[in-house]
């Protein structure tokens, strides 16, 4: 399980299940477990920092490399 965080703040966005080794380029919404601070709206996924980061594109979030980080049990650490 990750836990997606906003890059800006730190703000925990939302718990994430990811399935594989890789990066996070997309977020399946299927697999998003719970969501934390994160917020949905307009078609974004944003921080409430203002920070935007993912487009929805309907069943997955495409991420915005730079606007987020991840911690928790993933194979390839950062
Ligand atoms: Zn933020």
């Amino acid at each position: 399980m990750l836990t997606i965080r906003c890059a800006v703040c730190r703000a925990k966005l939302w718990k994430y299940n990811k399935l594989g080794k890789g990066e996070v380029l997309r977020c399946h919404k299927a697999r998003i477990v719970r969501w934390l601070e994160g917020i949905e709206a307009a078609g974004e996924a944003l921080c409430p920092c203002g920070n935007r980061v993912g487009i929805d594109k309907g069943t997955y979030w495409k991420m915005i490399r730079k606007a987020f980080s991840h911690s928790g049990d993933t194979v390839n650490r950062l």
